[in-house]
């Protein structure tokens, strides 16, 4: 009887079989790489370098969309400020050449329209 017990052999199938799925799927292919030819499994090293650009990309778009909308944002916020203004000149205008309150005109009509507007703008502003 041989006295010294030799390690048990198994094959590389069976090897990958018992372990976990790697995340390439290829588990014969994958392990091969590792113990055979000593290096790591460049189907992995390309998934993980595709699943990083793609966090990349979505990092990008975000900055982009975030950029984009703060200056839209400001571009607005400087029409409306325009448009407001204007409807303050409108009602300080029309106030002073108005007969209103005491004998309402039509400036006086057009005065408290321009206040509606001025104050409806308003508000869709600060809801916002
Ligand atoms: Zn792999």
């Amino acid at each position: 009887m041989w006295p010294f017990k030799t390690e048990p052999k198994i094959t590389l199938e069976e090897y990958a079989a018992q372990q976990p799925v790697p995340p390439c799927g290829d588990s014969l292919g994958h392990y091969e790489w590792i113990l055979q030819i000593g290096m790591s499994c460049p189907k992995c090293a390309k998934k993980k370098r595709n699943e990083q650009k793609e966090i990349d990309e979505n990092r990008m778009a975000e900055k982009i969309t975030n950029a984009v909308n703060k200056a839209s944002n400001n571009y607005y916020k400087e029409k409306i400020a325009v448009l407001e203004t204007g409807l303050e000149s409108i009602i300080d205008l029309s106030h002073d050449k108005s007969t209103g309150p005491a004998v309402p005109d039509t400036l006086w009509e057009i005065r408290n329209l321009a206040i509606t507007l001025l104050n409806n703008s308003r508000s869709v502003v600060n809801e916002r």
